[in-house]
């Protein structure tokens, strides 16, 4: 629509290996897979488990709560329409040490992130698309 006043976003390409990552947030719960045979967490997608190198992988939700493990504050207008300053992250999930995603750090000033900050995911649907950003944790 030519009125949607939300930033323009690059969209991934939905495919039988990440649908359930980008659309789970249409229940408002964030997925990743994970073996059921030792219980690892799985991200990004692969065809085996890391651990045990299973095939019996299956997405499961989380909690979505998170920890800031490493940020930058983007100050270059890289993309037409998503203006600058704003926060790229890699947060960690409680669920499994090393458990991380790259995502961004929303509903608060870009100065005022902190590494170690919790927060928890939000979603924005942008068409068949729920994208993942986190903000601070009430
Ligand atoms: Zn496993």
């Amino acid at each position: 629509m030519s009125d949607d006043p939300k930033p323009f976003r690059l969209l991934p390409r939905l495919d039988d290996t990440n649908e359930y990552f980008w659309t789970s947030g249409a229940e408002g719960v964030l997925r990743f897979l994970r073996c059921q045979d030792c219980g690892t967490w799985i991200h990004p997608w692969s065809p085996r488990c890391p651990s045990c190198l299973s095939k019996n992988l299956a997405p499961e939700a989380v909690a979505g709560d998170a920890t800031v493990h490493a940020f930058t504050i983007n100050h270059q207008p890289w993309i037409p329409g998503l203006d600058p300053p704003y926060v790229i992250a890699i947060v960690e999930l409680p669920e499994q040490t090393g458990l991380r995603l790259t995502t961004g750090i929303v509903g608060i000033e870009p100065d005022a992130v902190q590494i170690g900050m919790k927060v928890r995911v939000v979603f924005d649907n942008y068409e068949d698309v729920w994208l993942p950003f986190f903000a601070p944790a009430a």
